[in-house]
């Protein structure tokens, strides 16, 4: 397996204060996510990337927040920035957006779980919109 993650283009990030770094080899495309955890995580709702966990390392102090008996939130122990959303029976999990270094070669692909959106603005951006996940998922390779 390490042999595969040679070949993935690696992608690095960190928090707003710099105590958290991340490195993950290989990052699916974007997704925006409307969820009621999101909204009460952040506000609104998040971009995300996800990465197979074998391929994704950290250093610095995360607090890990169980926000559900399904997952987990990460969060810099310093600065409080949102990092990562841990689904604890996934190989994968999703790292927020707005924290990688350098997301050339990434794109947007699409919203999910719009059924929980609130109604105070509209999805204009053409992307498609899923109620819950894409039938085909949200990781394609
Ligand atoms: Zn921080
Ligand atoms: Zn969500």
């Amino acid at each position: 397996m390490a042999e595969d993650a040679k070949l993935l283009k690696i992608y690095t990030g960190q928090c707003q204060c710099g105590n958290v770094t991340f490195k993950a080899a290989g990052l699916s495309d974007i997704w925006y996510c409307h969820c009621t955890q999101c909204q009460h995580l952040t506000g609104h709702h998040i971009a995300a990337a996800g990465v197979a966990k074998k391929n994704f390392s950290y250093t610095g102090r995360v607090l890990w927040s169980a926000i559900s008996k399904l997952s987990q939130a990460g969060h810099c122990a310093h600065c409080n920035s949102y990092l990562f959303w841990d689904k604890h029976e996934s190989q994968n999990m999703s790292i927020l957006a707005g924290n990688i270094d350098d997301t050339s070669g990434l794109v947007a692909k699409g919203h999910i779980f719009v059924s929980e959106k609130k109604d105070y603005f509209e999805i204009t951006d053409g992307l498609p919109q899923y109620d819950t996940y894409p039938p085909e998922g949200t990781r394609e390779t």
